[in-house]
């Protein structure tokens, strides 16, 4: 009834405070971005396989709207109010499973977990695979460096998102590579193919062996494709060239790769060795 009348319900509102907020939600979830909103308010997106992606508030200073803090990666079981007069999702309390402590005091591990977070953000998806890849990968950071778990984990999300072949038979003309090839790509399709479909004159290549590396670590899972062994150079040279095709597929949406920072972090990283 009160719906009909949002007058009424706005004059009464103090009296109604235990009503005020009528729309609940509970599931398992992370906390994938987050951002300054108004003062000490922050705007955060959940990322639940039961929810969807949901933009939900954190309130910082003001007593009056009670919500729970919820640090970035934080995963549990997320339990949702949504106020009727603003609309908005918040936090009432969460049952942590993790907070993936170690992102927060590495700048590499960070900026892969941010790169992950850009792309589900852009994928707009909340598929429970993607869900389980993203954790994961979140997980195998923690005793993983971050060339080895971004390579593995771009490498799935980009099959799962239908964007990267099998890396055995060309994606565009469907003819089976052979042994010596390097593969080209697509800027059409936006995939690796062959070199008679390579359309970018071989300015962005895979070369023999990283495609078998990477095809390995497709048929792998999660876990057991951090494991493989490659030199430091061959994955540096892989990640590097993972991360000018999502530049490529992905122009202007990776707000941490266009950030520039990784690019400089990696070469304050080389120049120290
Ligand atoms: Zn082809």
């Amino acid at each position: 009834m009160l719906a009909l009348f949002p007058s009424l319900l706005t004059v009464t509102l103090p009296l109604l405070i235990f009503g005020y907020m009528e729309h609940e939600a509970k599931g398992l979830g992370i906390i994938i971005r987050t951002e300054k909103a108004r003062d000490t308010d922050r705007s955060e997106t959940l990322f639940s396989p039961s929810l969807g992606l949901i933009r939900v508030m954190s309130y910082g200073a003001r007593k009056s709207i009670k919500s729970v803090k919820a640090p970035l990666y934080t995963e549990g079981t997320f339990s949702l109010e949504k106020s009727i007069r603003s609309g908005r999702w918040s936090i009432r309390d969460i049952d942590v499973i993790s907070i993936h402590s170690v992102l927060h005091e590495d700048l590499g591990k960070n900026m892969a977990a941010a790169l992950f977070s850009d792309l589900v953000i852009t994928s707009r998806s909340a598929d429970p695979l993607l869900y389980r890849l993203y954790v994961t990968a979140l997980d195998l950071l923690e005793d993983y460096d971050e060339e080895t778990v971004a390579i593995a984990f771009i490498v799935h999300f980009l099959s799962q998102e239908g964007l990267s072949g099998d890396y055995l038979t060309c994606p565009v003309c469907q003819r089976p590579y052979r042994d010596d090839e390097i593969l080209g790509f697509s800027l059409i399709e936006g995939v690796p193919v062959c070199s008679e479909c390579d359309t970018m004159d071989s300015s962005l290549i895979l070369p023999p062996n990283a495609r078998r590396f990477v095809r390995r670590t497709l048929e792998l899972e999660l876990d057991d494709a951090v494991c493989l062994s490659v030199s430091s150079m061959q994955r540096h040279r892989i990640f590097r060239y993972f991360l000018r095709l999502l530049r490529l597929s992905f122009p202007g949406k990776l707000r941490s790769i266009e950030s520039g920072i990784w690019d400089m972090h990696k070469e304050e990283v080389a120049d120290e060795n």
